[in-house]
């Protein structure tokens, strides 16, 4: 049967695919209606509207981490003025970015050196399990330490150690171990980063009577974010945060 490419709109958790037959605007969702996570090299589906249902191709889909599509959807939420979820999208964009940096770092880094797939997924469940008690703060104190110590753990073995004794209650990394990051140009990324308070203005939303941040504080914390996740993936040389684009690469890493 005929099919049609359909223009498509991907964001996060959905794809919109305009059907080009009858103008219908169709959501999917990632999980429950195309079911994978991956981004969508070409897939064919359904229009939903229940007088047309013709075949649609859908592919051209974005391959963004985790953490950049939710900033991705800050420009849709801000066309409508959603400032709060603008501001829980980015404090939770920092969030998804600093367990990216982790599980960089305790878990594709020693399986680049060792492909034992149950090791790594013991592994990747403990740590997960761990990381569920962290906070803003937890999340960015230890990614703030291991970035500017330049911590580097190559084994399993390592790995377990480091996960039985992180802490959701890690210090706040004095500005003098920050400055003695033997690169510069990462330690006033990492200085900035410190600095960051979308959190705090997160805090304020959820906890001080559901408080509303203006457009331009909404605009200055997209623009800090985007800035600071642009450089920190060029200084640390952050890779995807997935277990096949590793399997795929030959090479261990640096
Ligand atoms: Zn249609």
């Amino acid at each position: 049967m005929e099919r049609l490419e359909a223009e498509i709109d991907p964001s996060y958790e959905r794809v919109i695919a305009k059907c080009k037959r009858c103008g219908h605007r169709n959501i999917f969702s990632r999980v429950d209606d195309l079911k994978t996570y991956e981004p969508v090299g070409g897939m064919e589906i359904s229009c939903l509207n229940p007088d047309c249902g013709f075949p649609l191709w859908i592919t051209g889909d974005i391959v963004n981490c985790a953490y950049e599509m939710l900033l991705i959807d800050c420009s849709d939420l801000m066309k409508q003025k959603h400032y709060i979820y603008c501001i829980l999208n980015i404090s939770q964009a920092y969030e998804m970015f600093f367990s990216q940096y982790i599980r960089y770092t305790l878990l594709y880094v020693p399986y680049a050196n060792d492909r034992n797939l149950a090791r790594f997924r013991e592994l990747y469940g403990r740590l997960g399990t761990k990381l569920g008690d962290f906070t803003f703060a937890g999340l960015r104190n230890t990614f703030l330490k291991w970035a500017a110590t330049g911590l580097s753990i190559r084994s399993y073995s390592l790995a377990e150690r480091q996960i039985d004794v992180l802490s959701p209650k890690e210090d706040t990394p004095s500005d003098s171990l920050i400055e003695g990051c033997s690169r510069p140009e990462l330690a006033n990324l990492l200085a900035a980063v410190k600095c960051v308070k979308v959190h705090e203005i997160r805090n304020d939303v959820v906890h001080h009577a559901g408080y509303r941040p203006r457009r331009i504080q909404v605009e200055s914390c997209l623009s800090e974010a985007w800035t600071l996740f642009s450089g920190l993936c060029d200084a640390l040389r952050i890779r995807r945060d997935n277990l096949d684009w590793y399997d795929a690469s030959n090479s261990s890493l640096a």
